[in-house]
């Protein structure tokens, strides 16, 4: 399959690169590829670009907050987080507080 400008009309044959399997590049998407102005033709079947963007999105989703637990202050009883896991019996201190014990000492 030579020439790969777009426009030569009809839906084309394309291999995706990823999974190897033919996919069609239709009028519709070789139009909507020429409004957006992509030179190039897709590489990617859609199913791959689908899984693509939803491996991209849980990526996304494991922000390090979710590494932070919550916990009440010994000193002010202020619910706050830290980035780490509270040990059982040991006093877990907001910023402020820890910050004023950190100067007091
Ligand atoms: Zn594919
Ligand atoms: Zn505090």
């Amino acid at each position: 399959m030579e020439g790969t400008s777009l426009g030569s009309g009809g839906d084309k044959q394309l291999v995706c690169t990823l999974c190897g399997q033919p996919f069609l590049f239709t009028v519709g998407e070789q139009e909507f590829y020429r409004q957006r102005g992509f030179l190039h033709e897709p590489k990617k079947c859609k199913p791959c670009r689908d899984r693509e963007k939803q491996s991209g999105n849980r990526k996304r989703s494991e922000n390090p907050a979710s590494q932070s637990f919550e916990v009440v202050c010994s000193t002010c009883q202020k619910t706050t987080r830290v980035p780490f896991r509270p040990i059982p019996g040991k006093p877990v201190y907001c910023r402020d507080c820890y910050l004023q014990i950190k100067r007091n000492q």
